[in-house]
């Protein structure tokens, strides 16, 4: 569910022509709906009512601090994955007491930054990181309350780059490992255990492997409790899959939370959640400007004012984004077009063979579903600056994110001396 439709044949962002939007503030850029980032989150939310449950929004698919905000005003916390991340979630007010921080290369200065901040807890990838963490903690005179994330040897995800619960990816613990890794915790200093964690892909659009998953980490968490373990609390992950195209049906939020609500059963546990994709990915869209329209061999190429840099998940992941007109025209036919970008680059092609009522120069399309994993993973390749983004509430619509000059660009780089005297 999102709210970018059509009203006369123009496509609108809540109440919002997406046109006037991109008049403003100029082509390519990300428009977000504040109404549909409220809504993927209160989903959630409202299925675990009754239940304790941290939904720690994991921040890397849209980190902007507009989006962040409009999560923490609902009450959301942040699954953060490096040290700036977490400053940017304070900065944008979600509290300390609702971040969780994973990842596998927690840095010294970032493990003492969460440490002084207060955070939630650390999901512990490796005991190489146990032991720095319980040195850290123990020096500051601070407590980490840890998870380990669990490898469940489960594979799933939308594309092989983006599974991460199998034996060969480099996230978690082995689960043979798993209760001696808690034996060893139990002993150090600074270290107070508190829950257990799994994360094993994204864009899971099938809830068998979750469940499996699921299942096995609250059979462990049940028998460590029998062996005397205080585990108080169960983070999932996140994962769950977003329709991209039209037609595809992926298990909805609300079958998600049930399932899980299913595994646990009577199991009396703090739930942690962190689902990036299914709160931001439909909640965003790229809009763009055809700037050409080139025929070549037997072939008809829609060249676009946005490139590989700005949208990078097709190059990266093979990923497929619906691409509409902004402004539909019934009089125009299909027709198949390879859509691509203005970098040097083979990669930088967003479609191949791509069927969409005719384009013309000069007009705007739209990338819908690109509101998670787009704008965070821009790069100004070529000396194309980072793109601006637009959050939309109702009638109002505010630029979150501006275009840096080209003079703000180079002004970060210095020629050393020897070369300018
Ligand atoms: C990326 C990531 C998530 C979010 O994944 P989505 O598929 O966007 O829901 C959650 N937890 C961890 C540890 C991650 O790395």
């Amino acid at each position: 569910m999102h709210h970018f439709t059509y009203r006369d044949g123009e496509l609108f962002c809540e109440d919002v022509a997406v046109s006037e939007i991109a008049a403003q503030f100029g082509t390519p850029l990300y428009i977000y709906s504040s109404a549909t980032l409220e809504r993927h989150y209160r989903v959630l939310s409202d299925a675990f009512a009754g239940q304790s449950c941290l939904i720690a929004y994991a921040m890397k698919a849209n980190s902007n601090q507009a989006v962040l905000a409009t999560l923490a005003k609902l009450g959301s916390g942040a699954d953060v994955v490096s040290g700036g991340e977490m400053r940017r979630a304070l900065a944008a007010g979600i509290p300390a007491s609702r971040i969780v921080y994973s990842g596998v290369a927690k840095s010294k200065p970032d493990i003492q930054a969460a440490l002084k901040a207060g955070i939630h807890q650390f999901n512990v990838e490796s005991l190489p990181e146990l032991h720095r963490l319980s040195e850290i903690a123990s020096e500051g005179g601070h407590t980490a309350s840890i998870a380990f994330r669990i490898n469940p040897h489960v594979e799933a995800g939308g594309h092989a780059n983006i599974s991460t619960g199998g034996a060969e990816h480099k996230f978690g613990i082995a689960w043979h490992e798993a209760k001696s890794f808690y034996a060893q915790a139990a002993d150090l200093p600074g270290i107070q255990i508190v829950g257990v964690d799994v994360h094993i892909g994204s864009q899971i659009t099938d809830l068998t492997p979750m469940r499996l998953a699921f299942e096995k980490v609250v059979g462990l968490v049940r028998e460590m409790r029998a062996e005397g373990l205080p585990i108080s609390r169960i983070d999932l992950g996140g994962g769950l899959g977003i329709p991209y195209r039209e037609g595809e049906t992926p298990a909805s939020p609300a079958e998600y939370a049930s399932m899980i609500r299913e595994v646990l059963g009577d199991l009396d546990v703090e739930l942690i959640l962190e689902p990036g994709r299914m709160i931001a990915g439909n909640a965003g869209i790229f809009v763009s400007r055809v700037e050409y329209i080139k025929e070549r061999d037997d072939r008809e190429f829609a060249i676009l004012d946005a490139g590989m840099n700005d949208l990078m998940r097709p190059a990266l992941y093979q990923a497929v984004h619906e691409l509409r007109p902004v402004r539909m025209d019934p009089a125009r036919s299909s027709r198949t077009y390879d859509v691509v970008g203005p970098i040097c680059e083979s990669t930088d092609r967003f479609a191949k063979g791509y069927s969409v009522p005719e384009l013309r120069e000069g007009e705007l399309v739209a990338f819908m579903s690109a509101g998670a994993y787009g704008a965070v993973m821009s790069n100004q390749y070529n000396t194309r600056p980072l793109c601006a983004e637009v959050l939309v509430r109702g009638n109002q619509s505010a630029l979150v994110r501006r275009v840096p000059t080209f003079e703000e660009i180079i002004a970060s780089e210095t020629v050393p001396e020897w070369l300018t005297s």
